[in-house]
């Protein structure tokens, strides 16, 4: 029995829990429970005339793993019927799944429209990296469509954003930027790190890529590093293409983390979603708090935004504290439950002052323009007990 060959013409019908289970698995006597790991190099044959048919494409089957993996296609097939997209191919990481979209669809002189809030090394790799390839990158708000359509150029082949931005919560109306681009020729790839395909699908508001770090919360837990890309077959055979030659591969062991992750996914979004909802409401309140920065609050300039594209509003926040940097450091210090840690997507709440660590990098004019103000905290909400979440911040906002 292969279920999932029954599965795949009707994966539409199916819903994202169940996708996210049993979409890539192949249910066998041997495999219905468990979901085997390949930790292979290669792939061996019966023969030399088939050797040659599978090396020359004529025939179905693994021949490298740099090329293909059965557990890294399995991970693939699920996070492509999760986003809803034709295809997927997985990376070594988020950065690999970012840099294998620009190889594939940019050449010397195009140019690409950023939004300033991308993830930091998304800027130093379009900055430091592809520049020296000629690869031009020009940057725009995130927030501010005008921007965006005054920023191409003839040459404009691609747009990449992330939205909600990391850690203000500004979104961009992923629809309407998916129009703009096509009226211009251009593509439209989305980070959608944040939110994931359990809260936010971006190739049905009109996107053409998603791209994932997997290492954030399709994982979820902290285990491994691992990337991927979703779309259609056009343009994901030719990131297949980089992928296979320049060799940024998944490794089996991760995608098989990424498959269990995934089982979880839809369950983790929404109480991560709902600690956090709760949380920010709870420090609006507080009168140490001078903002908060939270797509799912209402006070959001972009809330009704939220509510139309996304289906929650994730576990990442920015709170801004009254006092400026010491302040700030004295709630972060005063912590014994959350990580400090500039890291996020995990089960454990993670907080951090991105003035001095994620954006410590900028130039003063930088970060003031970026909104990083001295007092801002960042705050990923885990799945830990909300009372014992909002003590740990109280022991610092106390001191304020
Ligand atoms: C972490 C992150 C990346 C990079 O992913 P890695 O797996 O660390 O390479 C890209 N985009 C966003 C939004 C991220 O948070």
């Amino acid at each position: 029995m292969s279920f999932n060959d029954d599965l795949t013409p009707g994966l539409e019908t199916l819903g994202l829990e169940t996708l996210a289970i049993r979409a890539g698995h192949e249910r066998t006597h041997e495999q219905e429970h468990g979901e085997p790991i390949f930790p292979t190099s290669s792939f061996v044959y019966g023969s030399a005339a088939e050797a040659a048919r599978k090396f020359k494409g004529e025939e179905p089957g693994n021949v490298y793993s740099r090329f293909t993996n059965p557990t890294v296609r399995n991970f693939e097939q699920r996070l492509a019927a999760l986003e809803g997209g034709e295809r997927c191919v997985a990376t070594s990481s988020g950065m690999a799944a970012i840099l294998s979209t620009v190889l594939a669809l940019l050449k010397a002189g195009d140019e690409v429209i950023v939004s300033r809030s991308v993830f930091g090394s998304t800027i130093a790799l379009f900055d430091k990296y592809l520049a020296k390839f000629g690869v031009v990158p020009r940057y725009v708000e995130l927030n501010d469509l005008a921007q965006w359509e005054a920023a191409f150029t003839p040459k404009t082949k691609l747009l990449f954003a992330e939205t909600p931005s990391n850690p203000l919560n500004e979104l961009v109306d992923v629809a309407a930027l998916a129009e703009l681009a096509h009226r211009h020729d251009a593509l439209l790839a989305i980070d959608n790190c944040f939110l994931t395909p359990a809260l936010q699908r971006p190739l049905d508001l009109g996107a053409d890529l998603v791209i994932h770090s997997a290492t954030k919360y399709l994982d979820g837990q902290g285990r491994a590093i691992g990337g991927a890309v979703v779309g259609r077959d056009k343009e994901l055979e030719q990131l297949y293409g980089v992928v296979r030659t320049c060799g940024p591969c998944m490794s089996p062991f991760n995608a098989w983390i990424f498959l269990k992750g995934l089982e979880t996914l839809s369950l983790r979004m929404e109480a991560h979603s709902r600690n956090a909802l709760a949380f920010a409401e709870w420090l609006e309140a507080e009168p140490a708090i001078e903002r908060v920065y939270y797509s799912g609050l209402e006070s959001h300039p972009q809330h009704a935004l939220a509510k139309r594209q996304q289906q929650g509003f994730g576990a990442v926040m920015g709170v801004e504290v009254k006092g400026g940097q010491d302040a700030a450091w004295k709630v972060i210090d005063n912590t014994r439950v959350m990580s400090i840690t500039g890291n996020l997507g995990d089960v454990k709440t993670t907080i951090t002052h991105p003035g001095t660590t994620t954006h410590g990098r900028l130039t003063d004019e930088q970060r003031a323009s970026a909104g990083i103000r001295d007092g801002l905290i960042r705050i990923a909400v885990g799945l830990e007990t909300l009372d014992d979440l909002k003590a740990d911040l109280e022991r610092g906002l106390k001191l304020l």
